[in-house]
């Protein structure tokens, strides 16, 4: 039956991260809370009940974007809104900022956390799709300390992520984007939420007209960020402008995509036939931006 309203569950309010991962990890039924705008509807429809929230909104620090040694820092409390209007987000990695641009609507973005978009691992989610095309990586802490995971290692199945019971994702670190290389992220959005049918990032570098190295990551058609390695490679070493390449590279899409996703919003057969049509236009856009 429909119910607008959740299941009773315990709410804390965490002090600090240690006391959040310390809630976290005694309680296997309590969830991490941050900007809610997941969790909570999972939880009104019963989707999800929890014993307990544990809310990290008021942690101090996790919502600073920094650059250290070439690297972008993001916290993970950072909301999308703050990740699209960052000055450093925009000119040192502009695809992120873009990304967190075109999330949902202004109230989703105003709420919504980097970090609530990696835990959560909606298929549909842009974040895990262009974070592991800039092979980006994940500062997670937990009971047993902090450690790091690769974004390509984070999302391993539909709503599911690499984490041990109790670890909260405290940072993402991106590089910048160098001199010559350039990003795209383009998305086949459903029109009511914003989220990705499918969609595809690419990363790039030209140098002297020729492609030299290319990332290619599709998203919301298997349900994890899929690297399309073979598709990737056909661009490289291959004028930024050939046509040919890219459709070559958009043929080889498929290559990385088994068990597509088949649901009321579209056919595993036209998911993975949208990727490659995505896949051409996001390096066709990632060449221009780089060359
Ligand atoms: P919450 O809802 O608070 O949490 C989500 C999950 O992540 C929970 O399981 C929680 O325990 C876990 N979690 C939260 N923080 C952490 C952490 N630091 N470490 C580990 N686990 C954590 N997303 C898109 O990508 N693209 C869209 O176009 C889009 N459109 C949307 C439209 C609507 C109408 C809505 C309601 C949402 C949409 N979203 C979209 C999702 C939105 O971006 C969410 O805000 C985001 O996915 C979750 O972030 P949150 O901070 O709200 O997390």
């Amino acid at each position: 039956m429909y119910t607008s309203r959740p299941a009773d569950f315990a709410y804390h309010r965490a002090g600090d991260l240690a006391e959040a991962v310390m809630l976290l990890s005694e309680d296997g039924d309590a969830r991490a809370l941050a900007g809610g705008h997941s969790l909570l509807p999972l939880m009104k429809c019963r989707l999800v009940t929890p014993a307990a929230l544990v809310d990290i909104g008021g942690v101090a620090g996790l919502a600073d974007i920094t650059e250290e040694g070439g690297s972008l820092r993001v916290g993970a409390l950072a909301t999308h809104a703050s990740v699209a209007a960052s000055a450093l987000v925009r000119e040192r990695c502009p695809l992120l900022a873009e990304t967190a641009a075109r999330i949902g609507d202004p109230q989703v973005r105003n709420r919504g956390t980097i970090g609530g978009s990696l835990g959560h691992a909606d298929p549909g989610a842009d974040y895990p799709t262009v974070v592991t095309a800039l092979d980006g990586k994940v500062t997670v802490t937990g009971s047993g300390g902090e450690r790091e995971i690769a974004a390509a290692d984070l999302v391993v199945g539909v709503f599911t992520t690499s984490l041990e019971r109790g670890e909260l994702i405290t940072s993402v670190t991106v590089p910048a984007t160098a001199a010559g290389s350039g990003g795209a992220y383009v998305k086949h959005k459903h029109p009511a939420s914003g989220y990705a049918v499918a969609a595809a990032a690419a990363l790039v570098t030209v140098e002297g007209g020729s492609c030299t190295a290319a990332r290619l990551v599709v998203g919301g058609v298997t349900g994890v960020p899929e690297a399309a390695e073979a598709a990737a490679a056909a661009v490289v070493g291959a004028a930024s402008s050939d046509d040919g390449a890219l459709e070559a590279a958009g043929a080889k899409v498929a290559e990385a995509l088994s068990g597509a996703l088949d649901d009321t919003y579209a056919s595993g057969e036209y998911r993975v036939h949208l990727a490659g049509v995505l896949a051409q236009r996001a390096l066709r856009e990632a060449m221009r931006r780089a060359g």
